[in-house]
């Protein structure tokens, strides 16, 4: 599917985005919105289901809901009497939930002996965000919706309004660090911050166009937002290059803003911004003052510290693509990833799931979408990842809204996740027990992949492969294993892209690891040698906390 699907789908995003950026919201506003939607949440929950759910003939819910002996009038009670929470984990208890794995459409759903088909697709929030606003029924389906959405990006925005208070670096000078399309998160956040009244000065990316295939419809998209943005008031920066070997430029813009300015912020991924400070440390410069907000992937202590080193300061987001800003980092954390559940935006709970490969059970996150903007319908989807929740009072401005839930220690189970790019494991699965045995001998027992951090906080993987397999040229195996990513689909593509310039993969010769059972876990997620010792196996499988973007 295309960026902008169809012609009317690209004249509505023309049109909506002269709006957007025309229509910039204040603090104030932003707080009003968020608090408006914290009072309506059981109220939104209710509408979307009604009508994304029970109006929805092909809805893949409607079966389960069915088999559960549940209708809207029920929900619509429970909510009223137990709250949305309880009215969730009722309803997985009664087998209305959405494994990873059926979400994706890889699988199946089987329930109470019944096998309903099911495709990615058929998750895909079937209306346009105004059909839930208004009060009686009709046709309005929206068709296919553009990957960037602005009707989403303008219901997120307030958020980062907010976080950005709290975290005091609300009108500072910034700058992103962020991909061209297709990955979005580059776009989403010029555009948020557009939204916001406060246009980063400095788009840096990693990547241009002649990265990646195919490249031009990705490039002309980028090009109009930039052309429409300037047309329309909005000095949207272009683009400049920056290599992810090339952190000093970063590091330099933000020495030379804070000798003017005393402040700056810059949006990246963790890893990226771990290599802005050691490129500054190197350089001699102190960043006190400056501000990194990440995702991506893990905040680590090792990563933390790498930053607060250089004097900056950095706060996580937690953003998930299917249901958008799941959570944002705490003004007074007690960990590194300390972070508010954004309980406008979803409802969440856990229930226990076992790890695929393993004996391993893990609480794993199961989310609702609250906003008509989702771009998927999920009620109880079961997430990758898994963590602690708890409800604390932290004293900082973002509890006042009633976000009182914190999630910390975040981790994810069947995604690798380096510089920023997230991989789902079967397209890893494939080339690991597949491509590399075709090619260079051995089973696909005898190669495995490893995610573990390196001395400096860098996420690095590494492509274990059994010492008895023959191999003369180790190069020609990160070769091959990037060449099937590039031919594995965009998002693979993207990784290949980033992975070959940080050279995050590397071959080590040894036995892949195995678990208490015996079965192989084709990638296996390690903790830092010594911050593994004397943990529990869970631990060998909990690498790291994951920012996805
Ligand atoms: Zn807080």
């Amino acid at each position: 599917m295309g960026i902008f699907a169809d012609m009317k789908m690209y004249w509505r995003f023309a049109w909506g985005l002269r709006s957007f950026l025309r229509h910039t919201i204040s603090l104030e506003e932003a707080k009003e919105i968020v608090r408006r939607r914290m009072a309506e949440r059981e109220k939104n929950f209710l509408r979307l289901v009604e009508r994304g759910i029970f109006g929805y003939p092909r809805s893949p819910y409607l079966p389960l809901l069915k088999l559960a002996g549940c209708e809207m009038g029920d929900i619509q009670n429970m909510v009223r009497s137990k709250g949305l929470e309880e009215t969730l984990r009722a309803l997985r208890g009664a087998g209305v939930y959405i494994t990873f794995e059926e979400f994706k459409g890889r699988e199946p759903i089987v329930r109470q002996g019944r096998v309903i088909p099911v495709r990615a697709h058929d998750f895909d929030n079937p209306y346009l965000s105004h059909y839930y606003q208004v009060e009686t029924g009709g046709t309005t389906a929206a068709g296919t919706r553009v990957e960037v959405d602005l009707d989403h990006l303008a219901a997120l925005a307030p958020i980062y309004a907010l976080a950005d208070e709290a975290h005091g670096v609300l009108n500072v000078p910034q700058a992103v660090w962020l991909g061209i399309l297709p990955a979005s998160s580059g776009v989403n956040h010029i555009l948020w911050y557009a939204h916001n009244g406060q246009i980063p000065q400095k788009w840096f990316s990693p990547i241009v166009s002649r990265d990646i295939r195919p490249a031009f419809k990705y490039r002309l998209a980028t090009g109009y937002i930039i052309a429409a943005g300037r047309l329309f008031g909005a000095s949207v920066p272009r683009p400049e290059l920056v290599r992810t070997d090339q952190a000093a430029v970063v590091a330099r813009w933000a020495n030379k803003t804070l000798e003017s300015h005393g402040s700056c912020l810059i949006t990246t991924f963790v890893s990226k911004a771990v290599r802005v400070c050691v490129a500054a440390q190197e350089e001699g410069m102190d960043l006190t003052g400056a501000t990194f907000r990440v995702g991506g992937e893990a905040s680590t202590p090792a990563k933390v510290a790498a930053i607060t080193r250089t004097g900056a300061h950095s706060y996580p987001m937690y953003h998930l693509t299917e249901a958008g800003l799941v959570g944002m980092g705490c003004g007074r954390p007690v960990a590194c990833n300390d972070l508010h559940l954004l309980k406008d935006v979803v409802g969440l709970i856990q229930h226990s799931c076992q790890v695929p490969g393993t004996d391993i059970t893990v609480d794993a996150f199961l989310l609702t979408t609250l906003l008509p903007t989702a771009p998927k319908i999920m009620l109880n989807v079961e997430s990758d990842d898994y963590g602690v929740i708890e409800t604390r009072s932290c004293g900082c401005p973002l509890e006042t809204y009633g976000f009182t839930e914190h999630l910390r220690e975040i981790h994810s189970f069947r995604k690798l996740t380096s510089e920023g790019v997230t991989l789902v494991g079967s397209e890893m699965v494939k080339i690991l027990e597949e491509v590399l045995p075709a090619k260079f001998g051995g089973s696909p027992l005898d190669y495995q992949l490893m995610e573990e951090e390196d001395e400096q906080g860098f996420t690095r993987l590494s492509l274990l492969i059994s010492p008895k397999v023959q191999i003369g040229d180790e190069a020609a195996v990160v070769e091959t294993v990037m060449e099937a990513l590039g031919r594995s689909g965009v998002a693979a593509d993207l990784a290949r892209a980033h992975w070959s310039q940080a050279k995050t993969l590397r071959v080590k010769r040894m036995e892949p690891i195995w678990t208490a059972r015996g079965k192989l876990m084709p990638l296996h997620l390690a903790r830092h040698p010594e911050r593994s010792a004397g943990t529990s196996k869970e631990l060998k499988i909990a690498s790291r906390n994951k920012l996805t973007h």
